[in-house]
């Protein structure tokens, strides 16, 4: 079973003993709910699958799958991105759009969840047939995309770029309707929202420091009278200078690590930072807009060599790559891909805790394990949920046809992302799951009582 099946199933299972839970149910067996509940949510709406016909640049035809999937629309429209990836496949996709359905009703976002797909490498093709695949994906997926339908966003591979022609596309094929918000993560120009490009590493940032910093600090008095040994692991680390290491330096990882370093009242450092090439270490703190400002100017790569780092004065050890797992610091944020911490290199991890800026960065059997040790693991469903969020306000911004200014956009993120921690932090210090199970139960009993007010599950 996927990892994020199980932890469904958990959550049914814990959620059916709470009396308090649907109590009109009481009257039909539990059982049945329960069975009821798994199907619905362990399998996805509609699962839509093409093959793109693309005449390439030197004139050959190619058929490439695309698929999308729309897991719920109980909530609202599906909303989830479009990867373009040569590992996507339509189990995958499935995945990440019941993820998204979950994070969504977390947040109280008024979404489903969906998500998209196109098994490519984008970088063997040319912008003509990236655009002409965009405009593809548009064309045989136009029945079932809309604002009011489902609305897809950039995900890994994609960009406002892509966005962009794609609402293009949109809009061409149909004419006199809304298209403004049929997409998100678009260009600024094209109706984007200002903060979007930086909303979830910002987010990442701000989920550890309102409950290392804000949550923590406040509710001190109780947290130490509790026996929960994720509580004892946030005390034990609330009024410390943390030595931070960040996994991955693109779009989220070097946002989050910037907000970190500038966060300068809590004097935190990002001692460690990794992309696909290299780590970089430095004891007493890495510069971070000196790396932020080397990766804009070459392709969003770290420097690699000593001769880089002395020609822009930047201060680092050099290292390989995957050290930074193991690297003795007391935060890590993993930011690059999926199953980073696994069993094979549990054991070394030294980080007490760990914030999922990337989807799935721990696998099922390391994410257990760490728990048990009392390791504090934020969940994706909790850290990331920033770029969906900056969507929503997207969204309604193109409904509006009116904008917001950025300073407004982070001013709602960060209350939106508040006042999720404030409905969840105190349930999951006072009980003994996870993290990551306390938000699954949280967002599955939402679900389950929005069914049910709706009439759909009896
Ligand atoms: P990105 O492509 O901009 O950056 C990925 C970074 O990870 C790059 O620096 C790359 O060099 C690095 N990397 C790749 N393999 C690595 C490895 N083995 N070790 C260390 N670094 C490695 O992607 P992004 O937008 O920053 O997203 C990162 C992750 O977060 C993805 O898994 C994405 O699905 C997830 N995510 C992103 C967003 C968003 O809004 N950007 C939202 C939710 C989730």
């Amino acid at each position: 079973m996927h990892k994020q099946q199980s932890i469904i199933e958990e959550s049914l299972k814990a959620i059916m003993e709470d009396e308090e839970f649907l109590p009109d149910l009481k009257a039909q067996t539990r059982e049945q709910a329960y069975h009821s509940l798994s199907a619905l949510l362990s399998t996805p709406n509609h699962v839509h699958k093409s093959f793109l016909r693309i005449t390439l640049e030197n004139g050959t035809i190619v058929r490439i799958p695309a698929f999308r999937v729309q897991h719920s629309d109980t909530v609202g429209p599906y909303k989830g991105g479009i990867r373009f990836h040569e590992s996507v496949n339509e189990e995958e996709v499935a995945n990440l759009a019941k993820l998204m359905t979950l994070k969504n009703t977390l947040h109280e976002l008024p979404f489903g969840g969906g998500k998209g797909g196109v098994v490519i490498n984008p970088k063997d093709y040319s912008v003509k047939e990236l655009h002409l695949i965009c405009r593809k994906y548009v064309q045989y997926f136009n029945d079932i995309i809309g604002p009011d339908k489902d609305i897809p966003a950039p995900d890994v591979g994609t960009g406002e770029r892509e966005m962009d022609w794609m609402m293009g596309e949109f809009k061409s094929t149909h004419p006199g309707e809304p298209y403004r918000n049929s997409f998100t993560g678009k260009s600024i120009v094209n109706g984007g929202s200002l903060g979007r490009r930086e909303a979830t590493g910002k987010g990442v940032y701000f989920t550890f420091r309102y409950m290392m910093h804000d949550f923590v600090k406040e509710n001190k008095k109780w947290l130490s009278d509790t026996d929960n040994i994720f509580a004892k692991t946030a005390l034990e680390h609330a009024d410390k200078k943390l030595k931070i290491a960040v996994q991955g330096f693109g779009n989220l990882g070097s946002v989050a690590a910037l907000e970190a370093y500038q966060c300068n009242y809590l004097q935190n450092k990002i001692v460690a930072v990794s992309d696909a090439h290299i780590l970089l270490y430095n004891e007493d703190g890495l510069d971070v807009p000196a790396l932020v400002h080397f990766a804009k100017e070459n392709n969003g790569e770290l420097p690699a060599t000593e001769e880089e780092l002395r020609a822009h004065e930047i201060k680092a050890e050099l290292g390989e790559r995957d050290d930074l797992l193991s690297a003795d610091v007391d935060v890590l944020i993993l930011a690059a891909l999926e199953d980073q911490i696994r069993e094979d290199n549990i054991d070394s991890i030294q980080a007490r805790i760990i914030v999922e800026g990337a989807n799935g960065p721990i696998t099922e059997e390391a994410d257990k394990y760490l728990a048990d040790k009392g390791v504090l693991i934020v969940p994706d469903i909790l850290a990331n949920a920033g770029g969906v969020i900056v969507s929503y306000y997207e969204w309604v911004q193109g409904k509006e046809a009116q904008f917001m200014e950025e300073d407004e956009i982070f001013r709602r993120l960060f209350q939106k992302m508040k006042g999720t921690m404030d409905t969840i932090l105190p349930q999951f210090f006072g009980d003994p799951f996870p993290l990551r199970q306390n938000c699954y139960i949280h967002s599955v009993m939402k679900l389950s009582t929005i069914m049910y007010r709706q009439g759909k599950l009896y």
